[in-house]
């Protein structure tokens, strides 16, 4: 068995500390996020480089068990080891000729967010929950019904209305209850809190239980594996994998495995909703919710976060950006990379295309930068949104 050098979660609003066992989803005192906490002193004397991280003991996220909490079972349907894509011919073209694309649709479920769910229901499994839930536009419902299935525990997904058609379909597929609640993401995670009231047990919604950016960390560690890039761009919603690869990062560097700077992140949402793009510059340490979100990228049609700060901070400790891109742009890169790259990626993977392009020209991402764009899910669920737009 690999070593774990998990220790327990702090919180990381007010700085709590929560014991590795406990089934808090939140903290206890202010119902921050909860993030997990290693003893990365000693792990610094064992590891002497990147590759020697992935010493885990098991497949794809699994290689990185020494940086993740332990579990009694590992829910697993094959997650992580995604590609990361040599783009550079296409990267000529746009004037970053270093461009990489971590082209995560390779997951299982087809999107990132699987990172996160095998981390998230490997503990509830451990914790012996009765059943899980969560409130998702898509992705994220889709992930936690294939792991419930594959962990045989009962599951509810509370949909919006305006979710893409399909979701519902495919997450009963995987066994799961679906209620739809008209509306959009927080009328959804409103319906669910209605429902569980206090008793949390078994909910995984973003940043309240904290395991999903565990997950997801890997995703830094891969791409660190192979390249260390001066940027990452991220399409966010809620914005779990932001938070990942600040944590992820700050792990390396107290490991003292860090060959090259921390990457600078950039965060890409759509104009008609990007709260973090507003708040950061104007130069807030906290994101007013946005009053009407409307974008056909259903996965970053997140009005709010609850991370938001902690979001900010990583923006502004990686020394990164933040960009807003407009529908027409999201659609057009869908378009691009499928027709110059042989990609069909998400509305949100094309987001954040378009988020880099937008940054290079305005010369906040240099030409002589290495970049890697993260596509965070694959484009045929989105298949109606191009209809319109055929030429
Ligand atoms: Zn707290």
């Amino acid at each position: 068995m690999p070593t774990s050098y998990f220790e327990g979660y702090r919180c990381g609003a007010c700085g709590r500390e929560v014991p590795s066992g406990s089934a808090a989803a939140e903290c206890p005192s202010c119902a921050g996020p909860l993030l997990a906490v290693y003893d990365l002193a000693l792990m610094r004397r064992l590891v002497r480089d990147v590759p020697s991280l992935a010493a885990g003991g098991g497949p794809g996220i699994w290689r990185y068990a020494n940086l993740l909490p332990p579990y009694a079972r590992r829910v697993s349907l094959g997650e992580g080891r995604t590609p990361l894509l040599d783009s550079r011919g296409l990267g000529r073209s746009i004037g970053v000729p270093e461009l990489f694309i971590k082209d995560e649709s390779a997951n299982p479920t087809g999107s990132f967010k699987a990172r996160g769910m095998a981390a998230a229901v490997s503990r509830l499994a451990d914790l012996g929950v009765s059943r899980a839930f969560v409130p998702s536009a898509g992705n994220a419902g889709l992930a936690l019904a294939a792991y419930c299935a594959a962990a045989r525990i009962p599951c509810s997904v509370f949909i919006p209305s305006e979710t893409p058609e399909g979701v519902a379909e495919e997450c009963r597929l995987y066994g799961a209850d679906v209620t739809v609640v008209p509306g959009l993401l927080p009328d959804a995670a409103k319906a669910l809190d209605a429902l569980v009231g206090s008793d949390r047990a078994g909910v995984v919604s973003t940043f309240r239980e904290p395991c999903r950016v565990e997950g997801k960390k890997t995703m830094a560690f891969e791409i660190e594996e192979e390249i260390s890039p001066d940027w990452i761009v991220f399409p966010t919603g809620g914005g779990t994998g932001v938070v990942a690869f600040w944590k992820a990062y700050g792990e390396l560097e107290a490991l003292g495995l860090l060959r090259r700077p921390m990457p600078r992140l950039a965060v890409v949402q759509s104009e008609g909703c990007a709260p973090l793009v507003a708040a950061w510059r104007d130069g807030l340490d906290r994101a007013a919710p946005w009053p009407r979100p409307e974008t056909v990228a259903s996965g970053i049609r997140v009005p709010g976060s609850r991370a938001d700060a902690l979001i900010l901070r990583a923006i502004r400790e990686s020394g990164g950006a933040a960009a807003a891109v407009s529908d027409a742009d999201i659609l057009d890169g869908v378009r691009e990379l499928g027709r110059e790259h042989g990609l069909f990626v998400s509305p949100e993977g094309a987001a954040a295309y378009a988020g880099l392009k937008r940054l290079a020209r305005e010369g906040t991402i240099s030409p002589s930068s290495r970049v890697v764009v993260v596509n965070t899910a694959g484009g045929a669920r989105y298949r109606f949104l191009l209809d319109p737009y055929e030429r």
